[in-house]
């Protein structure tokens, strides 16, 4: 018997569970023992599934196995490449620590795991940095990021998809832009495995991915690291990984982070079309609101085929994440005002978008078409209650 309101998630950009494949995998490789780098048979027998693993995500995102390097996420696989490169860079030209600050391009919409290594470098006066603004449907320039690039750029770094508005960026163009300069191009690809990734087709030379966006366990991602780019490690140790990322390897968390790769690659084109059918019935359902704006590119092939973001009028963003949570609808709420509120999404202020807040539904792989009727209604009901109630909390 079931209690309580029907939930329904649909938060699936933030956390997206488990695949069956993955999950089962995982289960099964908790239970070896053996250290990965051990030369015995039970280290070795562990050994085999990262290196299955490795060759998963080699194949899947157009690159070497010995270009992977495994990581403890995203996050972790963005400040690899982006203060490795960097320092790599200026050890290069002055010892370790030292010389001149280099130059970096990224863009105002990268997500925090890339802004804010590239700040805390520059406040430490090792990076110049320029940031290239979106278009107003968030979509960002290829010629703009490389009008940007100087003669002392060391590294380019642009997002292949948005994870606020869902667009999708011309990732490939950059890296054709890139081909004769000595930059170093780096694309967060954590949003993107929706799409395909290709870091061969693209030019890149660093790529980072997250195994919790696409069906693999949280706390488990990769860098891609193109061999003959220099990287300075974060981690200093055992030499793991080509030296480039020390510490034991989880090999059950690796081994299911290869699995979700396959089982991605496998249904990814159904997966795409499944879900651009259940955002196409929320976009109309909800866009045709009063006082809603329907966020990102119109062009379908330039959006993340599960995700839709809002702009909404005449609500509190904390008022609308409680009436959906109490309606069971799990969401991404936000603020988005370009007029300098406090905690304003700067994804959302970089697009100039001026409104009370940001709505960010987002659907994955276990999402059915009654996930998105129901969002739908939902939101189709509480937003005019709320505005009836000025915006705040219902009585
Ligand atoms: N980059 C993007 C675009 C993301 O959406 C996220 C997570 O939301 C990250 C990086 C960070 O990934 P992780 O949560 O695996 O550290």
């Amino acid at each position: 018997m079931s209690h309580g309101p029907v939930t329904t998630y649909a938060d699936h950009a933030a956390d997206t569970p488990v695949r069956p494949g993955a999950a089962a995998l995982l289960t099964k490789l908790l239970g070896e023992v053996g250290n990965a780098s051990a030369a015995h048979v039970a280290g070795q027998g562990v050994r085999i599934h990262v290196e299955q693993s490795r060759d998963a995500v080699a194949e899947a995102v157009g690159c070497a196995p010995a270009d992977v390097v495994f990581t403890s996420g995203g996050t972790e696989a963005d400040n690899l490449a982006v203060k490795g490169i960097v320092w790599a860079a200026r050890a290069d030209r002055a010892g370790p620590g030292a010389g001149p600050a280099s130059h970096v391009v990224s863009t105002s919409i990268e997500h925090p795991a890339v802004l804010e290594p590239l700040r805390w470098l520059a406040g430490w006066g090792d990076i110049e940095l320029t940031l290239v603004d979106p278009g107003p449907d968030g979509v960002v320039r290829p010629h703009e990021v490389l009008a940007a690039v100087r003669d002392d750029t060391v590294l380019v770094s642009v997002m292949a998809a948005n994870n606020v508005v869902g667009a999708v960026n011309d990732v490939a163009m950059i890296g054709r832009g890139l081909a004769d300069h000595p930059a170093a191009f780096h694309v967060d690809a954590v949003q993107a495995m929706h799409l395909v990734v290709r870091a061969d087709d693209w030019g890149v030379d660093a790529l980072a991915l997250s195994a919790h966006k696409f069906g693999g366990p949280p706390g488990i991602g990769c860098a891609v690291l193109r061999r003959g780019v220099a990287v300075q490690p974060l981690m200093h140790g055992g030499g793991q990984d080509r030296g480039v990322r020390s510490g034991s390897m989880p090999a059950a968390m690796i081994a299911s982070l290869g699995a979700s790769v396959v089982e991605v690659l496998a249904t990814r084109e159904q997966e795409a079309a499944m879900l651009r059918s259940l955002t196409d019935v929320v976009r109309e359902a909800v866009g045709s609101l009063d006082g809603v704006t329907v966020l990102g590119p119109d062009d379908p092939a330039r959006r993340l085929p599960g995700l839709v973001s809002l702009a909404l009028d005449g609500v509190q963003p904390d008022a609308l994440m409680f009436e959906l949570d109490r309606a069971g609808v799990r969401a991404s709420v936000g603020a988005a005002c370009a007029s300098g509120a406090t905690g304003a999404n700067p994804v959302l202020e970089a697009m100039g978008v001026a409104a009370d807040a940001g709505l960010r539904l987002s659907f994955g792989w276990s999402s059915t078409p009654d996930d998105a009727s129901r969002v739908a209604e939902v939101v189709t009901d509480v937003l005019p209650r709320l505005r009836a109630a000025g915006g705040g909390f219902l009585a």
